[in-house]
Order: structure tokens, then sequence, then C-alpha cells
């Protein structure tokens, strides 16, 4: 069975920074990724919150520079899906359907998915018409009309980037102020393309070989109506990819792995950074900050 000194699961900027402090640190690491490395980001049109980049980054570009930049200082990365772990002794065994590897330190960065609003038509519906991903679909959409659910930082984006191939954009929200942060509200705001529907929720994405319609309810009185649209893109949150551990290690009643200040979860040697943590933010620099403690404490850990 190969071994190795420490095993992190997911390449998105948390398991992309982990190993970037990991190989700096001349940790015998090897990072698995199930997909292409950059996880969310690669989702993400433009980045500007990412400290030191004044000129919006792309998330295609900030994934390529963060990949190069731990395979300059000697990372590994393979392409593979970590499929559960198991603990024998201070030892992790890493199932994978090319094989085991066995490893004494872990950091798990398996990140987060796009939480799905679980109402009739959205499962049918999507890839034909309902999405969760502005940035993949939204030039499907040049010259529609298309709604928008949420209220968050994300929604907020993805309404604001959307109105450059939409002609309208519905923000179907079900508060009566929008969560984003302040600048991003007051985008939506001032955008001539996006109209806010508040206080109302969808209750069905309807159509036969595509979405034609989302049926709502408004919420201060319970009326229903059917908005015309072409396209529907969710955006209410997220759900961590942490199925895989099958209860390994604590976690909160959502399914996010609970942490202390090291990044280190209730089992000794097994850290968790990035969106798969119980926390308040859920952000690349944030995620970026996890995987550093998490490699740093590992490093700690492994000369213990
Ligand atoms: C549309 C959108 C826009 C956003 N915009 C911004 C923004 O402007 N600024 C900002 O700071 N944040 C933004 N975010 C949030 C940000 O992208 C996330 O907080 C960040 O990517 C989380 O990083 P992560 O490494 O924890 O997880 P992720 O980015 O989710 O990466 C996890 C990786 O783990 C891999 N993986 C999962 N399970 C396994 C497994 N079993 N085996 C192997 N690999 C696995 C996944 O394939 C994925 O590549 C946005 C998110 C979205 C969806």
């Amino acid at each position: 069975m190969e071994a190795r000194e420490l095993v992190i699961v997911g390449g998105g900027p948390a398991g992309l920074t982990a190993g970037l402090y990991a190989a700096r640190a001349r940790l015998d690491a090897v990072l698995i990724e199930r997909l292409s490395p950059g996880g969310q980001m690669l989702t993400t049109d433009m980045v500007e919150n990412w400290p030191g980049d004044l000129e919006a980054v792309s998330g295609f570009d900030l994934s390529d520079r963060m990949r190069k930049h731990a395979q300059h200082f000697g990372l590994e990365i393979v392409n593979n899906e970590v499929s559960a772990i198991a603990i024998d002794g201070e030892h992790k065994i890493i199932n994978t359907p090319k094989g085991d590897i066995r490893c004494k330190a872990l950091i798990l960065c398996p990140g987060a998915s796009p939480r799905k609003l679980g109402v009739p038509g959205e499962a049918e519906l999507t890839g034909k018409g309902v999405s969760y991903c502005g940035t993949c679909d939204g030039p499907f959409y040049r010259e529609q009309e298309v709604a928008c659910v949420g209220g968050g930082d994300t929604a907020a984006e993805e309404a604001l980037f959307l109105t450059k191939f939409a002609k309208k954009v519905f923000l179907i929200h079900r508060r009566d102020q929008l969560r984003a942060t302040g600048i991003l509200a007051e985008r939506v705001m001032q955008n001539d393309k996006i109209e806010v529907l508040w206080s109302q929720a969808p209750l069905a994405f309807q159509g036969e070989k595509g979405v034609e319609s989302v049926r709502i309810r408004r919420l201060k009185d319970n009326s229903e109506y059917d908005l015309a649209v072409q396209g529907a893109f969710v955006f209410v949150g997220t759900v961590p990819n942490t199925q895989f551990l099958d209860g390994l290690v604590e976690m909160d009643g959502q399914g996010f792995i609970i942490t202390d200040k090291k990044q280190e979860t209730s089992l000794p040697g097994v850290f968790a950074a990035g969106d798969c943590c119980a926390k308040i933010l859920r952000q690349i620099v944030t995620a970026a900050g996890d995987g550093a403690t998490a490699a740093f404490a590992a490093q700690r850990y492994l000369e213990e």
C-alpha cells in the first residue's frame, strides 16, 4: 500500500494552500482532487476580494495560479476520488478506486456544493434551464429573461453577472432586504436589468422540455402566480461534501466538520479546512487561511 506522511483531500483554495505550505515544509504530501484543481473558484466569473488583486481576477486564473504556485514548490497533485477513510491506530487509510493510501496526517478540504431548493420540477429541469452556476450557463441566455433565487453574496454576484447576457433578471428573495455585502447589494439595486421580487419564494419550476416559468408565492399574502422565464438559477447556500466521511469526525447538524483553532477535528492527526468546516464566513480567503493553519498544525503533529 502506498504510504505518505500527509494526504490532502480536495484541490480548492483550502487544499491548494495547505499543499503549498506542506510542500514548502518539505512534507511527503499528496493532494487528491476528483476534478480539476480550483474547486468552486472554477465556477466563479470574477473574484474581486482576493487581497492584492485590485483588478478583479477570474476564478479560472486564480485556480491556475494557486495550482502552479503549489506545484512550483513540489506539491504532487493526483486526479482521483476519495471514497472512504478508515482509521488504523495512528494511521489513516484513504480508500480510492485506484488503491488505498496510508498516511499519518490528513487534511480534509472537500468543500461544498450548491444547496438544492427541493421544489417540484427542480430535479427534472436541472440542465434544462435550472442551473446552479451563472458562469457556466449564463451565456446560454442572451437577450432572454431569467430568474435568480437567493439574497446572499453569491446570488447578488451571479444576478449581476447574468445581466451581461440576459435582458432581464428577476431576483427572487424571501426577505424584504438583501443579505449580500453592502457593495454588492448597492450594485444590484442600481442595475436596471435586475428586478428584485421581495418577500417571495419559488414553489416550482415549470416547463416541458425546458424551463418556461417559475411558480411563485408572495409570502406577505400567500397569493401565487407564474413568472415566465427561460432560465432559473438557484443560489441558496451550500451543503458540505462530507458524506464520504460517514461520520468519521465530529460534525454539526448540517454535516459541516467541527474543528478547533488548529483546524484539527475530533480525531488526532485529522485536520479540516475551507467550506467543509463549521464557520461563519465561507470565502476563498478564509479557505486559504484554514489551509495554511491546517498544514502548519499537521507539520507539528508529524514532528511530535
Ligand atoms: C458562484 C460562486 C461565486 C463565488 N464567489 C466568490 C468570491 O467572489 N470571493 C470569494 O472569496 N469566494 C467566493 N465564493 C466562495 C468560494 O469559492 C469558496 O468559499 C471556496 O472555493 C471554498 O474553498 P474550498 O477549498 O474549501 O472548497 P471548494 O472550492 O469547494 O473545493 C473543494 C474541492 O474538493 C474536491 N473534492 C470534494 N470531494 C472530494 C473527494 N471525495 N475526493 C477528491 N476530491 C474531492 C472538489 O472537486 C473541489 O475541487 C464563490 C462561490 C460560488 C459557488
